[in-house]
């Protein structure tokens, strides 16, 4: 059975929704606020739609719909009382895939997530969630970061491999070296600082706001996240 996610504050609204679903058959989960909504979705990343109310009391919608589409690619509905053009627009053009003005026909409602259900279904398997913050492919020696392949040296590979080996585990620049360099000797403790600076712009070209790769002073670095390999 599918599940419908709706998050929603209103539960006269929300009642009307769960039933409408059961009726056609769906499994629902009702979340009241936004945070805990998506918290569960990271969860049940087998969830098969997504019903977000915009105006919710820890936060808006459409806020909520740009963090939830880092991580998925669920087909969401927006829930909104501002029936407006603008509204509309904005909702499409930051990830959902259809917009209902309250009041709406439950039963509208219901024709819209069969709808929409059935355009996805093809697509399916690769809306499924990304759990991977790094994927390695150990076979060509490539990395992905959130899911776009990095374009790296081959020192810059080996140096993120090793890393990613034991997130969270601080590495030496000695250590880093050892693993990551042919000749070792040969290397500087520079050379490392210099490759970490490369690719954590790298990095940031992809997801600014985030810096895996930590300094640890006087120690050296770790990177946290979660791996996949492939
Ligand atoms: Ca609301």
């Amino acid at each position: 059975m599918q599940t419908i996610l709706l998050i929603e504050d209103e539960s006269a609204i929300a009642d009307m929704v769960l039933y409408a679903l059961k009726s056609e058959g769906f499994d629902s989960e009702w979340q009241r606020l936004g945070r805990e909504g998506i918290d569960w979705l990271q969860q049940h990343p087998e969830t098969a739609l997504l019903i977000l109310d915009i105006g919710l009391p820890d936060g808006n919608g459409f806020e909520f719909c740009k963090e939830i589409r880092r991580f998925s690619s669920i087909p969401i509905i927006f829930l909104t009382a501002r029936n407006d053009e603008v509204d509309r627009i904005v909702g499409l053009e930051i990830g959902g895939d259809d917009y209902m003005g309250k009041p709406f026909s439950p039963r509208e409602l219901t024709a819209r997530v069969k709808a929409i259900l059935k355009r996805s279904l093809p697509q399916k398997d690769q809306s499924a969630i990304e759990p991977c913050t790094f994927r390695i492919d150990f076979g060509r020696c490539r990395i992905q970061y959130h899911g776009q392949w990095l374009d790296l040296t081959r020192y810059e590979y080996q140096l993120m491999k090793t890393l990613l080996q034991q997130p969270e585990r601080i590495f030496s620049r000695a250590q880093i070296m050892d693993q990551a360099w042919n000749e070792p000797e040969e290397s500087l403790d520079r050379v490392v600082d210099t490759h970490i600076k490369t690719i954590r712009a790298k990095l940031r070209q992809i997801r600014g706001e985030e810096n895996p790769i930590k300094t640890h002073r006087g120690m050296g670095y770790s990177i946290s996240g979660s791996v996949c390999e492939s």
